[in-house]
This record gives structure tokens, sequence and C-alpha cells, in this order.
């Protein structure tokens, strides 16, 4: 079966949709995007994807472009059309196309985009064993909060842990402090057994998914601390994780080649993985 695009009003075959070359997306990367998890062809948890949409759309004041329930029956369209049950729905607003010039235009209507996908579950042995990390300076702007198209500094991280062996690649800011993953947010367990990630300021994006664990790990009475982490903080954890729409929660058992804990997944990692697919994706193999 052909893959099937929304793109600005239509449904088109994935093959011949485009926009165009002016388009201030492809131009300065002026847009914000979305990634949502599909369970059973249900949108997971759209109301908190709906609401940091609404919140990058408005720090970049690009105007939505149509209202959440029409934006949500067009994702869920496209996943009905594409025949997705267990995906993810990927969708991009732009400014709009509009003749090249920094400055906003005064009249462009936003692009939509939205497309759907089936995805394979999490390879066995990610979970079984966790997954290794290294760790990069972080040389994005400054408004990371902002879910924008423009990720190029993260396809360099991941692109720079892909070449070391690696599964994802922590980011560092000037203080020595850990940001987050290129596309996850990142935890640990410290020594004091303190589930800890970053605050949710500026500085990373807030994840959906770590939203949620923040949560589960306060229904469970887990010490919990948004607390900034260093590498070394990181390599003398008892546990590490990355949180994600795509990964829900991975443990991490190496950090620049240095074992985290025992060098297996520990048991609040596996908790709060197991307490999360219970609440968002109840069929979903742990
Ligand atoms: N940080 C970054 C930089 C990301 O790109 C993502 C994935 N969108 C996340 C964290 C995790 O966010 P979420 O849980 O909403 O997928």
């Amino acid at each position: 079966m052909s893959r099937i695009a929304y793109v600005n009003g239509r449904y088109i075959s994935h093959l011949d949709a485009a926009v165009h070359i002016d388009d201030r997306g492809y131009q300065f990367a002026d847009g914000v995007y979305e990634v949502i998890a599909v369970h059973n062809g249900q949108l997971v948890d759209a109301d908190r994807h709906m609401k940091r949409l609404e919140r990058s759309l408005r720090e970049l004041r690009i105007d939505p472009p149509m209202g959440d329930a029409a934006l949500v029956h067009v994702m869920q369209e496209t996943i009905r059309r594409n025949t997705v049950r267990n995906g993810i729905v990927y969708l991009q607003i732009t400014r709009g196309i509009a003749p090249r010039d920094h400055k906003f235009p005064k009249n462009a209507v936003p692009s939509v985009v939205v497309t759907a996908k089936r995805t394979k579950p999490m390879a066995d042995t990610h979970i079984e064993k966790g997954v290794s990390v290294i760790t990069i300076p972080d040389i994005r702007w400054l408004r990371r909060d902002i879910k924008s198209i423009s990720l190029l500094p993260n396809c360099l991280g991941k692109q720079q842990a892909a070449e070391a062996g690696a599964f994802e690649a922590w980011m560092v800011d000037s203080d020595g402090y850990i940001t987050e993953g290129t596309s996850t947010n990142a935890w640990i367990i410290d020594a004091k057994g303190v589930l800890r990630t970053r605050k949710a300021t500026h500085v990373i994006l807030n994840g959906i998914t770590r939203m949620a664990l923040v949560d589960i790990a306060a229904s469970q009475g887990i010490p919990f601390d948004e607390k900034p982490f260093t590498i070394d903080e990181a390599k003398d954890a008892r546990e590490a994780f990355i949180s994600s729409t795509g990964v829900f929660v991975l443990p991490v058992t190496s950090i620049d080649k240095s074992m985290v804990g025992k060098g297996t997944p520990g048991p609040v990692a596996k908790a709060l993985r197991q307490a999360y697919i219970a609440q968002f994706t109840p069929t979903h193999a742990v």
C-alpha cells in the first residue's frame, strides 16, 4: 500500500508530497514540529503534545493554522489512511511561503505537513542490556524549549554517536552539566538513590515522556530532584536512562565507554519503563 501524506489541506501520495522552495521551513528552519506515538491506532498523550505545539508556535509568533480539534482530526485521518496501528505521527508547521527575507512576511499562510508511519518495536537487546551514550559539547541555541525544526546540532551529535558505536549523544553545557540527548531527555539515579533530570527551563526540550515520568515518579514515591548533573556524576550514578516518544524509557549502561552501576539496566529504570508502558501503551511488550 502506498503511503499518504497531508500537505496544506490535501491528502496526497507520499511520493508526490512537496512544499515550495520559498517555504520558510526550507529557507530558514522557521517552523516547529511534534512527533506523537500511535498505539492501537490512537494518539498517545495527545493533549500534552498539543499544548507543547501551541506553546512552540506562540513563542515563534506563528499563527496556529487551525484549531486543536481540526489538527487532531488531520492526524487521525493520516493514521487511518496509512493503516498505522503502532508507529508515529509527524506534524510540522512552518511560517509559510514568502520571498526570501529574514523579516516575518506580512501575509504568509502557515504550511502544515502530517505524515504517519509504522515503527518496529524497540530491539530487545537495547531494553535488556541498555544502550551506550557519548558526551559532546552542547552547541545549540538558547531556546531549546521550543520544538523548532532547526535540528542541525542534534543531527551532528547523533551522527557522532553513531560513528562512535553509541546509541545517543548527551550534550554538555559550558558549566559541565548535561542538558539532554540529541533526541531524548537524560536521567540518572544518583549515588544517593535520587532520580534526577534537568529542570525544564530554556536549556532543554520539556519532553512529553519526561513530563509523564515526573508524574509517575511522584505517584510511586521515588525521590526526585530537577537538579543538573555532571558527566562524572552520571558515570558514578547507580543508573542512567533516556526518555522520548520513540524509546519510552531506555536504560543507559555506558557513558563515554565507562560502565554505569553494574553495567546492566537498573531497577528504577525498569520500573519506570514498565509503569510508562502500562499507563500509555498497555498492550505493548515491556
Ligand atoms: N529532547 C530533544 C532534543 C528531543 O528532540 C526530544 C524528542 N522530541 C526529546 C528531548 C524527548 O521529547 P518527547 O518525550 O516529547 O519525545
